[in-house]
């Protein structure tokens, strides 16, 4: 079961920069960063209610953050839905024909466990699931 959108993704050149003005529009400071090593990000959270937003700023030439900026510019990357099962979920979608990025969830940023669907077949928008820790 789907429960909320627990973040939008939103690709950045330099994370230090784009808080500051996302902390001008939001009114707030962000929540905190972290460095998730795996995606070659450095990921700065902002919460919204129940929701938040996730800059994500490549730390390396290699990630699929700058390579999506040397493509498209910064902006909109993915978005985030918590479920209750993500394992669960994972088979279920599988069944129903989404192709899956990653058919074992991994652990992201946040204290997550997630998996992105392919955007492909989701209208070309690019999915994450997501489940608590
Ligand atoms: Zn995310």
């Amino acid at each position: 079961m789907y429960k909320r959108i627990t973040h939008v993704g939103i690709a950045v050149r330099n994370a230090e920069h784009s808080s500051k003005v996302f902390s001008k529009l939001f009114g707030v400071g962000k929540e905190h960063s972290e460095e998730v090593g795996d995606q070659k990000v450095k990921a700065t959270f902002f919460k919204i209610g129940e929701a938040g937003v996730e800059l994500l700023e490549p730390t390396s030439a290699d990630s699929t953050i700058a390579k999506f900026i040397e493509k498209r510019g910064e902006g909109v990357h993915h978005l985030s839905f918590e479920v209750d099962d993500i394992d669960r979920e994972i088979a279920r979608l599988k069944q129903e024909g989404f192709r899956m990025i990653d058919e074992t969830p991994r652990v992201g940023a946040d204290g997550y466990r997630i998996a992105f669907l392919h955007p492909k077949s989701t209208n070309g928008v690019l999915v994450e699931i997501s489940q608590k820790l």
